[in-house]
């Protein structure tokens, strides 16, 4: 049997409540679930609760929030608590975006406070780590991704680090039209996959890929045993388009 694969959408800054109860129930007309697949949306936050209500109904798909902030409640103006994206039918949320690390300045310790509030309130971390170009051309791309994934995982049980999904996205590949190569990924997720059993990870970890993926290049990037799955911006933005995408692989 292959393998179950995860396919995951981040919306960023598209589709406010109307387009994404759109999208939702224009894919759920054309995609029928599948064995061993599951997806993931992570539209705007304001969004959270139109797109889950129109994919209540789908067993494979799941909604998540884009960010969230680490404490419950408070004086916290412009942000969103776990129990807030939770109530609003959030399953879990990204954490660590490139965008989010480097046009919000958002560090390594707010992303281990993210982590931490996320599987404390019972929510699925979807920790994205990546390197700079810079970074990859100094050769430093080991290092940087592992140093990402230990400063927000260390210490967490066996049991969280279960419930933790791994986006690998070189930043040089988001939105770029540029991808790493299929052998590239690879390298970089058994890394992380190794760094994740000496944190104690039991079992199989989930280890997706993202940066510039679309329909010309999924095959090739699924043929990889390592890749579990892919995170996608720009081509999950219609809905047609994601449909052909989540058709590929598997
Ligand atoms: C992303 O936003 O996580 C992403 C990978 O974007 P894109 O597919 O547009 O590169």
């Amino acid at each position: 049997m292959s393998r179950r694969l995860i396919y995951a959408a981040n919306w960023k800054m598209h589709h406010g409540p109307v387009a994404a109860r759109a999208f939702a129930e224009r894919f759920s007309a054309t995609v029928e679930p599948r064995e061993g697949r599951e997806l993931w949306f992570f539209p705007p936050a304001v969004s959270i609760s139109a797109t889950a209500d129109a994919l209540a109904a789908r067993p494979d798909a799941t909604v998540g929030a884009q960010n969230v902030y680490w404490e419950q409640k408070g004086a916290f103006t412009g942000e969103s608590s776990v129990p807030l994206v939770a109530e609003a039918g959030a399953r879990g949320a990204l954490v660590g975006h490139s965008e989010r690390r480097h046009v919000f300045g958002e560090t390594d310790a707010d992303t281990a406070r993210k982590v931490a509030a996320l599987l404390d309130g019972g929510l699925v971390p979807m920790l994205c780590v990546g390197e700079t170009l810079a970074e990859r051309e100094g050769g430093d791309t080991e290092r940087v991704v592992l140093r990402q994934l230990r400063a927000a995982l260390e210490g967490r049980s066996a049991d969280e680090l279960g419930r933790t999904l791994i986006a690998y996205e070189p930043v040089w590949a988001i939105g770029t039209g540029r991808n790493a190569t299929p052998a590239d990924a690879a390298a970089v997720h058994r890394s992380i996959r190794a760094e994740l059993a000496r944190l104690g990870t039991a079992g199989r970890a989930s280890v997706l890929y993202g940066g510039s993926v679309n329909a010309r290049n999924i095959l090739a990037l699924l043929a990889e045993d390592e890749l579990d799955g892919v995170l996608v911006g720009g081509a999950s933005l219609d809905p047609d388009g994601w449909a052909e995408l989540v058709g590929l692989g598997g």
